[in-house]
């Protein structure tokens, strides 16, 4: 008998959704203003590409997250983290709200200061504080998380030479249930570090021990993780009041909140996977109501949320510069909004919307950058419809960040603008210029 012919079977990933029986269809319903104001006016006036922030959204979202808090803990303290989007208005805009600052560099802690915050209401996190930096934070009576035990011993010295008694915590890493486990920032739980430093911290007798932080990852999507860690600092506390008669003041769950943006390879867009806030702190709340510490003396319940407060509220504008077909055929359509200042497109599958009306036939698109990177991709495949030159864009969901990881390649930093509740557009950070760059740089006399 003949032998058949055989051939190995392929699998075909569908890219970009599901055709019906109307063949592709275009679910982007345009987006033509942001707040009330015209893309088109915004992108007139302020140029392309542009970052535009919106008041209403970062007031709603963090009253959303507060009330989840609030309205199941005593007593609740946000901090802003300076590294997600560290633009002076972003942060005074959280800070009218009641935040505190949650810094993580001699740089940011600057900045906190600038923007009008009390020393004592400045959270001094991460691996990276100098001697100059922590004299200051002595000074000034900041919450100094301390990250490991070369800092701990200069912070024993430097108490003994100012004569003050620094306000300090500890970070701990635990197994909290969350995989990968963050291990390198803090004190370990299991291995006994975290007791060790705390010990040291007590017995010092010079340092005022005044709370527990951890910060488990980021984008985490499952709360119980929260919980796990909630409870471990919640036997520290209980620990510490046993052995040294002492109670902490707050305990510090860090940030790491999702948001709604879809990571990439995810199945379910990430509107449908991300907690909301109440079952964050549902996690966090019933730990700690749940513990044995004193009813009478529940620390502050602190909380350090960066990208799940200002992702929402940060759109990216831009143009389309010209479209191509690619070897097999596909269609790419190249933008003006590059990975330079879209960092947040290696992980995220961003929402890519037109700004004006198209025709309602879409195709499998590319959305590549200005850069002339070969990574400088958008988005790897998108129902798009047809873009001319000139064709404005929408990426939604952009505010954590981006306005922090940006790069300058090739080319300048795009204007950020803020839209405040009243539906006026206020500059908050000008597009770079060959000057702003040119001014850091010196050229030695030999070239001249
Ligand atoms: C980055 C960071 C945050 C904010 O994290 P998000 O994931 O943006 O919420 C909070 N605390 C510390 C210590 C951080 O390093």
């Amino acid at each position: 008998m003949e032998k058949k012919f055989f051939e190995r079977p392929i699998i075909n990933k569908i890219n970009a959704g599901i055709p019906d029986k109307f063949g592709m269809g275009n679910q982007l319903n345009p987006i033509s203003t942001i707040d009330g104001v015209a893309v088109k006016d915004l992108i007139a006036e302020h140029g392309s590409p542009v970052f535009v922030l919106s008041e209403k959204t970062i007031q709603d979202i963090y009253q959303d997250a507060y009330q989840a808090f609030s309205t199941r803990y005593p007593k609740v303290q946000f901090a802003w983290s300076y590294k997600t989007n560290y633009i002076d208005a972003v942060c005074r805009t959280f800070h009218k709200l009641g935040s505190w600052a949650e810094v993580v560099s001699g740089f940011e802690y600057q900045k906190a200061l600038e923007n009008g915050v009390p020393g004592n209401q400045i959270i001094f996190n991460g691996p990276d504080k100098n001697e100059a930096d922590l004299r200051l934070a002595i000074e000034n009576a900041s919450l100094i998380h301390i990250d490991h035990f070369d800092e701990l011993y200069l912070i024993i010295r430097l108490a003994d030479e100012t004569n003050k008694r620094p306000k300090v915590a500890i970070r701990v890493n635990m197994d909290n249930g969350i995989y990968p486990q963050w291990d390198r920032f803090g004190f370990n739980y299991e291995n006994g570090d975290a007791w060790n430093a705390l010990n040291r911290i007590m017995l010092s007798k010079k340092l005022d021990l005044v709370g527990l932080h951890t910060h488990i990852g980021t984008y985490i999507l499952a709360p119980f993780g929260y919980g796990n860690a909630a409870k471990v600092l919640a036997d520290l506390a209980i620990g510490l009041d046993r052995k040294y008669n002492h109670k902490i003041k707050y305990i510090d769950m860090g940030g790491g909140f999702a948001s709604k943006n879809t990571l990439k390879g995810a199945y379910l867009p990430g509107s449908d996977t991300c907690p909301s806030f109440d079952e964050y702190a549902e996690a966090i709340t019933n730990a700690l109501i749940n513990s044995s510490i004193d009813p009478e003396n529940m620390p502050v319940l602190f909380l350090e949320t960066g990208r799940a407060l200002i992702d929402d509220a940060g759109s990216l504008l831009g143009s389309v510069i010209g479209n191509k077909r690619l070897k097999d055929g596909r269609r790419a359509t190249i933008l003006d909004i590059g990975v330079n200042m879209l960092f947040t497109s290696f992980w995220y599958e961003h929402i890519v919307v037109p700004a004006q009306a198209t025709s309602k036939y879409t195709e499998d698109t590319t959305l590549y950058g200005p850069l002339c990177m070969n990574i400088d991709v958008i988005r790897d495949a998108i129902q798009f419809p047809s873009m001319k030159i000139g064709d404005q864009v929408v990426v939604k969901r952009v505010g954590a960040y981006n306005m922090t990881q940006w790069m300058q390649f090739i080319t300048y930093r795009p204007k950020v603008v803020l839209i405040d509740r009243k539906g006026k557009v206020h500059t908050i950070r000008n597009r770079e210029n060959i000057d702003s760059i040119r001014s850091l740089e010196v050229v030695p006399d030999y070239l001249k």
